[in-house]
């Protein structure tokens, strides 16, 4: 299993000097498993992956894109994705939440529509398909793709994603907010239980989640760097990347963030765009013809 940041800021994208370490474009992870290109959310870290995948030496994988909610730094890159413009690929698209394939075809849709944005949704020609991802189930891709869902805290509801293939885990926990000093919510920790890698949200500091810089974010949906760190202590996790950079953290900020959370988890570092990673037991990729994927998807 290969994991691969392409935009890990929160909440708005940013750019400059001072961002360059980590990267300013918001949520955008791509897991390369069992033969499958899947893709969890189109932040605008997406634009760049989208080049990537229509170069002619790329391999083509049947891509299935995981949103994990709908707020806007998680959808603003799709109409920027090269692939969704081109009729010879095949998208698998799970939208969060019973009905949530709907919803998210909705939410793209509007994304597009006058007098927001020039072109509409429906000059996009990929082959999409929308599909369900409900919290609490078990998706199969193929035969050796695994990806579980669990319901997050966060205002209008996300889920997190948990991919099993290759022999490896991945663990996907952004946008959630678990409340600093209480007792860790259970159904996370065992959602992350032993992962290879768990990216967490860590948007912000303690002293900024209670208000005592700038204005309190207590119910804005996000955690701190202290309970990432607790989680992947609890989950036994192997490495814990922090993820959903606050827009006004600065490189320096970020790693400050990191510095803290070793005390709790030592095996801990910031995500940043561009950042790959292998977990163990790869298991070799499937080439593919040209012709679009028409690969089982199944829900149980
Ligand atoms: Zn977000
Ligand atoms: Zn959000």
């Amino acid at each position: 299993m290969e994991v691969r940041f392409w935009g890990t800021r929160g909440s708005v994208a940013t750019s400059g000097a001072q961002f360059v370490r980590h990267g300013g474009n918001t949520t955008c992870v791509e897991v390369r498993a069992g033969g499958w290109r899947l893709i969890f959310d189109a932040g605008t870290g997406i634009r760049a992956l989208g080049e990537a995948m229509l170069r002619p030496d790329t391999l083509k994988l049947p891509t299935a894109i995981f949103f994990t909610h709908l707020h806007w730094d998680h959808l603003q890159g799709f109409p920027f994705f090269g692939p969704a413009w081109d009729p010879r690929w095949k998208l698998f698209l799970f939208g969060p939440g019973e009905g949530g394939g709907e919803r998210l075809e909705a939410s793209l849709r509007q994304q597009m529509l006058p007098p927001q944005f020039p072109v509409a949704f429906d000059a996009m020609r990929s082959q999409m398909e929308f599909r369900d991802a409900p919290p609490n189930r078990r998706l199969e891709l193929g035969e050796h793709v695994i990806v579980k869902s669990a319901a997050l805290d966060h205002p209008n509801g996300c889920n997190g994603y948990r991919v099993e293939a290759d022999d490896a885990s991945f663990v996907f926990c952004t946008d959630v907010e678990v409340p600093p000093d209480l007792a860790l919510p259970k159904r996370i920790v065992d959602f992350a239980e032993d992962a290879d890698l768990l990216a967490f949200d860590a948007q912000y500091t303690p002293e900024e989640y209670e208000g005592h810089v700038g204005a309190c974010r207590k119910g804005w949906g996000h955690s701190t760097m202290i309970e990432a760190a607790r989680i992947a202590g609890a989950a036994k996790v192997k490495r814990l990347l922090l993820t959903h950079h606050d827009p006004s953290h600065d490189d320096d900020a970020i790693q400050a963030k990191v510095d803290a959370a070793r005390v709790i988890f030592p095996a801990t570092d910031a995500a940043h765009e561009g950042q790959r990673l292998r977990l163990r037991g790869a298991r070799p990729w499937i080439r593919l013809s040209d012709e679009p994927s028409t690969s089982e998807v199944s829900v149980h």
